[in-house]
């Protein structure tokens, strides 16, 4: 039985397609570029690496490379008017207001983007909780500590809780846990992943009763 839905915020309550995504990466990796002062190519390459050990490249920065200014980090990734073009689906709150259990996100990105994007979706009010990566103590997903600190505050366990992400590495570390994951495949680019995956948010009433 399913008493609460975790969701993920980025690509997950909106599109990968707004165009979020891509813009966050560049910023990310234009980041790793100057941080440790590298060609383009090799930090791409220095991060993809580096990521593989970790859940973020903040944590990968900060574990193996030095980065100690975290708010410096997220202001680089993070501006203010990141949102601006992010289109809104007029069916999203709908849709969201009618799903029959309680809701909350736990998201890998700083409250300060999590307000911005929550805000310009309006549906902050629809969510009991929003666990952003600072509350997490800069561990995020697929930690497991990192899943079980918020599902301590939501008073359920993974069993009873319906994870949804857009990241397989997140969702397969959730059902790791014994939790009930999801991954959201809009593009149908994991199509060997051995869990439930979705094309749609929408499936996902699909998995309440079960
Ligand atoms: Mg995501």
């Amino acid at each position: 039985m399913i008493r609460y839905i975790l969701f993920d915020l980025d690509n997950t309550l909106y599109p990968l397609r707004s165009g979020m995504e891509d813009a966050l990466q560049r910023r990310i990796l234009d980041y790793v570029r100057r941080f440790l002062e590298l060609p383009l190519e090799e930090a791409r390459r220095v991060r993809n690496e580096g990521i593989s050990r970790h859940g973020t490249t903040l944590e990968w920065l900060m574990h193996e490379k030095g980065l100690t200014d975290i708010d410096r980090y997220y202001a680089a990734v993070h501006p203010e008017g990141e949102e601006n073009d992010l289109a809104i689906d007029p069916d999203l709150r709908p849709f969201l207001e009618r799903l029959p259990v309680p809701k909350a996100i736990l998201t890998n990105s700083p409250k300060e983007h999590s307000d911005r994007i929550l805000k310009k979706l309006a549906i902050a009010d629809l969510f009991t909780h929003v666990f952003d990566m600072r509350w997490n103590g800069n561990q995020g997903k697929p930690l497991p500590a990192a899943f079980y600190r918020a599902l301590e505050v939501l008073g359920s366990s993974p069993a009873e809780t319906l994870f949804i992400d857009d990241y397989p590495r997140y969702v397969k570390g959730y059902i790791a846990l014994g939790g009930r994951g999801i991954l959201l495949d809009e593009q149908d680019a994991n199509p060997d992943f051995p869990y439930p995956r979705i094309r749609d948010l929408r499936e996902l009433t699909a998995f309440l009763d079960r």
